[in-house]
């Protein structure tokens, strides 16, 4: 049988580094031939060579509303008409800003850029401007973007400057980041005895979801909030991921707790390459042209992304958006629960509002990166690979978590619980 989409991945990897224009894509950790997709719609995707898929990746979590909303194409498209870009400021830049901040309080000012990976390390640019401090505070297994300071893994003692995790990185960029580790109360406590008064700010994920779904306990999050508080800190909410995602108002609205800066994207752009970073007035007050930090970006704000945005934003707050999603979303991730123990499975699942977590091998579920270590990749991939042939899109690595939209209905629910029924007794056989 021919097969179109090994035949573009041949050709692909002539003309881009591994074919793919961003590295989990390639499916490196579960091996295979990766979909080319060539369109999406609500909850699916189709590939090249035409087989549909009940998608779970969401383009890594923008697709909140489903894929190619109606709506939101059309507000695209109306938008495109006018012009695309025009390195000016637009009435829609105001709008957007102030969905944000009536939406997530705790911001008082935002600025607009184009990647997370921008919107990250401009907020910690701003932290280190402000506090003039150079330090910074990150837990292993987070993921801020792909700039340097922040590609950094934990030195070889805990309370050690980072090295850095990629090649082309300076060591020089990476010894002012303490890289602590996930829900580690006295590695925290610690720190902030040792350096507390040259650390310019903590950067978190509110849940970590780039180690997969990781919960933080309360505790944590609070003494992280007390400790940068008594040490004048910056406290960077990175929701980049869970904005909008784990409910209406972010992580911080489950937490209770209000931090500083906040780093957003992926569902605020609605599909389009949108990210924004806010927090207190005083602190944006910093930023170029008013203060003396910089940050620029010939694309930033741009209408068509912002047109985008705001439609998104406009659709997820409608009446009981977020309830369908939770709800569909523990529907899901406890039918696969209940599976796994009907076939004797070792897997765990979890969520937060429409972003979930699948854990195979661990025997509860995963507090920081150490835990997620000892996942069995190995039953991982097979699963991920059944699964994706039973036409169920997961995200191709078991550090990653995966995304309901509110495409997704009891339907296709049911339909992936079916499929997942399937797959496990299938495992269950082989093992
Ligand atoms: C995706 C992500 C980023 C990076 O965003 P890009 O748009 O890919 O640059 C940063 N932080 C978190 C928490 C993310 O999930």
């Amino acid at each position: 049988m021919t097969n179109r989409n090994e035949t573009l991945f041949e050709q692909a990897k002539q003309y881009v580094p591994g074919g793919v224009n961003s590295p989990v894509r390639a499916f490196g950790s579960v091996g295979g031939v990766p979909r080319f997709i060539r369109s999406a719609k609500g909850a699916c995707v189709w590939d090249e060579d035409d087989r549909c898929y009940i998608d779970y990746i969401g383009s890594w979590g923008p697709a909140i509303v489903g894929h190619a909303h109606p709506e939101v194409v059309k507000a695209v498209a109306k938008v495109a008409e006018s012009g695309l870009s025009f390195g000016a400021p637009t009435a829609g830049e105001i709008e957007i800003a102030q969905e944000i901040i009536k939406l997530v309080p705790s911001v008082e000012q935002v600025r607009l850029v184009s990647s997370g990976t921008e919107a990250t390390m401009s907020a910690i640019r701003l932290a280190r401007g402000f506090t003039g401090r150079d330090l910074i505070i990150k837990f292993e297994g987070c993921y801020h973007g792909h700039s340097d300071s922040l590609l950094v893994k934990a030195g070889s003692g805990m309370l050690t400057f980072g090295t850095p995790n990629s090649g082309g990185v300076p060591a020089d960029f990476t010894k002012h980041t303490l890289v602590l580790p996930y829900n580690d109360n006295y590695a925290l406590n610690e720190a902030f005895r040792e350096y507390g008064n040259k650390i310019a700010c903590v950067i978190v994920e509110p849940f970590a979801g780039n180690m997969n779904l990781v919960r933080p306990t309360a505790d944590f999050m609070q003494l992280m909030r007390n400790l940068t508080q008594e040490y004048g800190a910056v406290l960077i909410f990175d929701e980049v991921m869970t904005g909008f995602r784990v409910a209406l108002n972010g992580a911080q609205s489950i937490h209770n707790i209000t931090p500083d800066l906040t780093t957003m994207g992926k569902v605020i752009g609605g599909g389009m390459p949108l990210a924004a970073f806010g927090g207190r007035a005083e602190i944006m007050a910093k930023i170029s042209p008013l203060g003396d930090v910089y940050q620029a970006g010939t694309l930033s704000g741009n209408p068509v992304a912002v047109a985008a945005g705001l439609k998104t934003l406009e659709l997820i707050q409608k009446d009981g958006f977020y309830e369908n999603l939770s709800q569909r979303t523990l529907d899901l991730t406890q039918g696969w629960q209940a599976l796994a123990e009907k076939h004797g499975i070792p897997m765990l699942a979890d969520c937060v509002g429409g972003m979930f977590g699948i854990y195979f091998g661990l025997e509860k579920l995963p507090q920081n990166y150490g835990d997620m270590q000892k996942v069995d990749n190995d039953l991982f991939k097979r699963f991920f690979h059944a699964m994706l042939d039973a036409g169920v899109s997961l995200a191709p690595s078991p550090f990653e978590a995966g995304f309901v939209s509110a495409a997704h209905d009891d339907e296709y629910i049911q339909t992936t619980l079916e499929r997942t029924d399937r797959v496990l007794a299938e495992l269950a056989m082989s093992n």
